[in-house]
């Protein structure tokens, strides 16, 4: 073999920041490298982190947040938009809207809104936390709040109070029996139809119940304060081809109820936006934005409506990727027959802590974190620390490659772009831990997510310390 040396690759003669798919705008590891000494690491502009050294100093299992990686993302995709607007002669304005249920979390949250986020809630609960910050006034009075999602009397209430307090909140219309008890709401109304296609997605459109039908909403009497025609398909829509077939649909639709309904301007495509986590080759925002733009207005000048408003809830894509979680293994064990050749047990949980490898087979990039040099590899699959036999990670029953344990030794293993869904969907199967969970930012680590004492889960169970 030719010993050849780049600058990246070091005396070792090869490149395992490329090795481990790192380093790589279109798969959201650019951020990423390798030391010197086969530790991950990541950079935010002239900081930079390795992910051993956390781990050494705060344990296992760990989470750990960027909010760099969430600004500069969300800064990117609202340029893109905006960009495309002005090259096409776009008529209409560009609104991101972040959708809540997809990480609720605090660090997660503060840097959306920094960057112009405006948000999109699912339940009163989520909403209570936008009043909570619209109260604390976190944000701009601008911003404006959709709340989808199957409305309860409470929910409608904190509507209707927020909107009365001046705050721009559009409930969307979920079903036949909403339409009703906002016929009275004062302020901006959407409606969300359930699109007649199929996406390309691990949803199965048979069991979609959100909306209402294309035929329920076309032959809505008349609402005058309808604004926003809104569908959304499924999360991580597997190719453009669909994304782009559901806008077609959805003008359709949008420009049909138009006709009743002249106040509608504008178009909700919802979220779905996928996430490379297998680090193969993927559609880009950047090609996508482009096709969306210049696809709604052809239509719309076909047509002879005016370029709509664009609302894109793309959630999963903008917070995936930056977050990290951190497991150490804890042993091996081999396995006899399989494409694998050894189990290695870690101290966190994937039926726990990532919830959607159990509930969807959601694959992930899965990589060392320590030892990323080694010569000596092995094929494994992961289990993690509950006593379940659904607790593994197997890669659909492939393998993942890892650096082979020495006797008496451990590995840090680094599970890439955990920040969409995980955390809410997140539980304690046989009283395990969360992740401990950090946040990094210009260069400082701070503790968001303690880990949880014995004593603390067991009051969420009634345990209130006598144990009686
Ligand atoms: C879940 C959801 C989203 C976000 O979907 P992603 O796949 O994370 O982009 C957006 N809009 C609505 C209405 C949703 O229910």
């Amino acid at each position: 073999m030719a010993k050849k040396k780049t600058k990246k690759t070091g005396k070792k003669g090869k490149n395992w920041r490329k090795f481990w798919k790192l380093g790589v705008e279109d798969f959201n590891t650019q951020f990423f490298g390798v030391s010197k000494d086969g530790e991950l690491t990541i950079a935010e502009g002239h900081h930079a982190y390795n992910f051993a050294d956390l781990a050494k100093k705060y344990g296992t299992p760990l989470q750990v947040v960027f909010p760099f990686i969430i600004e500069y993302r969300l800064k990117d995709l609202i340029g893109y938009f905006n960009a495309y607007m002005k090259i096409y002669g776009y008529k209409g304005k560009f609104f991101y809207h972040y959708p809540m249920k997809v990480n609720q979390n605090k660090e997660f949250i503060l840097p959306l809104l920094s960057e112009g986020a405006n948000l999109e809630v699912t339940s009163s609960n989520e909403l209570w936390i936008v009043k909570k910050l619209w109260e604390g006034e976190k944000f701009h009075s601008k911003i404006r709040v959709l709340c989808n999602g199957p409305k309860t009397d409470v929910y409608l209430d904190l509507i209707e109070e927020l909107r009365a307090k001046g705050m721009a909140i559009i409930p969307i219309i979920e079903g036949p029996e909403e339409i009703e008890r906002l016929l009275k709401y004062k302020g901006d109304i959407g409606l969300r139809v359930d699109l007649d296609i199929k996406a390309d997605t691990h949803w199965d459109k048979k069991f979609d119940r959100f909306g209402l039908s294309e035929k329920e909403a076309l032959s809505l009497s008349r609402m005058k304060n309808l604004k926003i025609v809104h569908y959304h398909m499924g999360s991580q829509i597997k190719t453009q081809k669909s994304i782009l077939d559901g806008l077609k649909r959805g003008f359709t639709i949008y420009t049909e109820l138009q006709k009743t309904h002249p106040s509608i301007d504008t178009l909700d495509i919802g979220g779905g936006f996928g996430i490379p986590y297998e680090k193969k080759k993927f559609y880009t925002a950047k090609s996508v934005s482009s096709k969306i733009v210049k696809l709604l207005k052809n239509m719309a000048d076909k047509a002879g409506v005016r370029h709509p408003n664009l609302i894109v809830e793309w959630g999963q894509y903008i917070v995936a990727p930056s977050q990290v979680t951190i497991y150490k293994t804890i042993s091996e064990k081999p396995i006899p027959k399989a494409n694998a050749k050894a189990w290695y047990i870690v101290d966190g949980s994937f039926m726990n802590d990532l919830k959607d490898t159990w509930a969807i087979h959601q694959k992930w990039h899965v990589i060392p974190a320590t030892n990323m040099a080694s010569k000596k590899m092995k094929r494994v699959w992961f289990a993690g620390s509950t006593c379940d036999s659904d607790d593994k990670y197997t890669e659909g029953g492939n393998y993942i490659l890892m650096p082979e344990i020495p006797e008496g030794d451990n590995e840090l293993v680094a599970i890439l772009d955990t920040g969409a869904y995980q955390d809410a969907l997140s539980s304690r199967h046989c009283l395990l831990s969360p992740p401990l969970k950090i946040v990094a930012q210009d260069g400082v680590v701070k503790i968001v997510r303690k880990r949880e004492s014995p004593d603390t889960i067991g009051k969420i169970f009634g345990w209130n310390g006598d144990h009686k």
